[in-house]
């Protein structure tokens, strides 16, 4: 039986971060009524003039410079020609011929291997508007338009056919949309359609050249529907190959209820629509000026970053990945250990209790309560053995609910550490008085008897004996 092997190659549209439109100064901003941010040149009324707004220019340029493009200092915007009713204007103003930018490639790590990924171009378009299907008390027989998306910035971020599995197209995805939500380009927010992908996929004998014939499942919206419609259509078509059939080029689209892709339409090719070059828009040119200003002003990357925690401050591989999330996380990090705790220590309570009481608080690292500061203070207290480790937790919950530093928390309740020797022994002697049966049993042999009265002893203290000590003295008490 002929082995095979999926190819993968994904479009991804990206909603720049900005206050206006890409050719109007109508709000970007999502979540308005419908049909509020509109004027006459989102809407494509005859005669209203585009102007290209520069911030949107200036996001795009940063992306693909993260994406290891070269930029082109001069673009052309095109007519894309088709009907539909969410397009006013009867055509869609993108990039085409020559895009803003081509050429780069990311790399991507999943299970130890890693993977270059071509990206053939980034390039600037407008989005269309959004057709509701539903919602309305006459929508069994209506469909309603909302035009406050028409014209809103996007960047469309053409991968090469470079991804080998539907796990590392979604890893793709993955770590693509930390990039653009790290670079401030984009908000990440997928189920609001800020960031959406198409899977082009097709299969080939193993170890083959040349390309299978391909088939575009349409609008992604989650890195899961992206691997479960890839997974699908990957079968499908092997499938299809092993009956002595073919696969036909097409565009498909995922239904997640029923599990399975759909045909939608015969895929139609780039002359169906009719580009040429927008008359109203003259070229984009871009000196190299602006494209050094921009590299300049680029933050540490989250490759770059990790690979750096792991260098500088000997972190594993995964604490490193995990605290490379966000900027805000990477950065919370790093003033925790420039205030003195040690990198390891920083990276446990940041990944367990941080992170947890921050999302039970519905914030995150920018906005956490508890300042790196502070939290290193707290570990500090653990490291000079002021506080044991399971008090440190309790002192932990205070700090982030008060604000107290932990110095302040740890004298007013008087939770410092007893491992003054003779202050512990005279607890394990009051203890193993009043426990003679136990004592009794351990000396006959039954030694899981220690456990009990080690714990006889914290609770005599409160909890905050020194473990280490207690099991010393403790040991040293019932020798015979
Ligand atoms: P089209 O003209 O059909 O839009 P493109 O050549 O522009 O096709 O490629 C669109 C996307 O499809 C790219 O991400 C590309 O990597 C991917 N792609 C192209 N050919 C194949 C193929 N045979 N199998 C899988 N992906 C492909
Ligand atoms: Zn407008
Ligand atoms: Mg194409």
């Amino acid at each position: 039986m002929i082995e095979y092997e999926p190819v993968i190659g994904l479009e991804i549209h990206a909603q720049l971060l900005t206050a206006t439109k890409i050719f109007c100064g109508c709000s970007a901003a999502f979540g308005a009524e419908p049909n509020t941010h509109i004027c006459p040149v989102c809407l494509g009324l005859p005669g209203a003039l585009p102007v290209l707004n520069r911030a949107a220019v200036d996001h795009a340029i940063r992306a693909a410079l993260a994406l290891g493009c070269t930029i082109h200092d001069r673009s052309i915007f095109a007519r894309k020609n088709y009907f539909y009713p969410d397009l006013p204007k009867g055509y869609q103003i993108s990039q085409y011929e020559l895009p803003l930018a081509t050429r780069g490639a990311v790399e991507l790590t999943r299970d130890g291997q890693t993977r270059r990924v071509g990206i053939t171009r980034v390039h600037l378009e407008e989005d269309a508007g959004k057709s509701l299907h539903e919602g309305f008390v006459d929508s069994d027989r209506k469909t309603y338009v909302d035009y406050n998306r028409s014209g809103v910035p996007l960047i469309e971020i053409v991968t090469e056919p470079d991804l080998r599995s539907a796990a590392d197209a979604a890893e793709f995805f993955t770590r693509l949309r930390a990039l653009l939500v790290w670079l401030g380009v984009n908000d990440g927010n997928m189920e609001e359609g800020s960031l959406r992908c198409d899977a082009n996929v097709s299969v080939r004998p193993a170890g083959a050249s040349a390309l299978g014939t391909k088939a575009e499942v349409k609008n992604l919206n989650s890195f899961r529907f992206l691997e479960q419609a890839l997974a699908y259509e990957i079968d499908r078509q092997i499938a299809e190959l092993r009956d002595g059939g073919r696969i036909v080029q097409e565009t498909r689209l995922w239904d997640s209820a029923a599990g399975r892709t759909i045909s939608m339409r015969s895929k139609e090719e780039a002359h169906d629509y009719r580009y040429f070059p927008d008359p109203d828009l003259p070229a984009v040119a871009v000196d190299a000026a602006r494209v050094r200003r921009i590299q300049s002003a680029m933050p540490e990357l989250p490759d770059a970053r990790r690979r750096r925690f792991v260098a500088a401050f000997g972190l594993p591989e995964y604490d490193a990945s995990q605290l490379t999330q966000s900027p805000a996380v990477a950065e919370y990090f790093e003033r925790t250990v420039a205030a003195g705790a040690p990198p390891k220590q920083a990276a446990n309570w940041m990944m367990g209790e941080l992170a947890r009481a921050l999302k039970d608080a519905g914030a995150d690292a920018g906005s956490s309560p508890l300042g790196p500061a502070q939290l290193a203070g707290l570990i500090a207290l653990v490291e000079k053995g002021t506080i044991s480790g399971s008090i440190a937790k309790g002192v932990f919950e205070t700090m982030f609910a008060t604000g107290r530093s932990a110095d302040d928390i740890v004298a007013a309740e008087g939770l410092t550490q007893i491992s003054d020797e003779s202050q512990i022994a005279a607890l394990v002697a009051d203890v193993l008085a009043t426990h003679a049966d136990a004592v009794a049993q351990y000396r006959a042999g039954k030694t899981t008897t220690f456990g009990f009265l080690v714990g006889q002893v914290m609770k005599a203290a409160g909890g905050k004996a020194n473990p280490k000590r207690v099991n010393d003295l403790l040991k040293r008490a019932l020798e015979p």
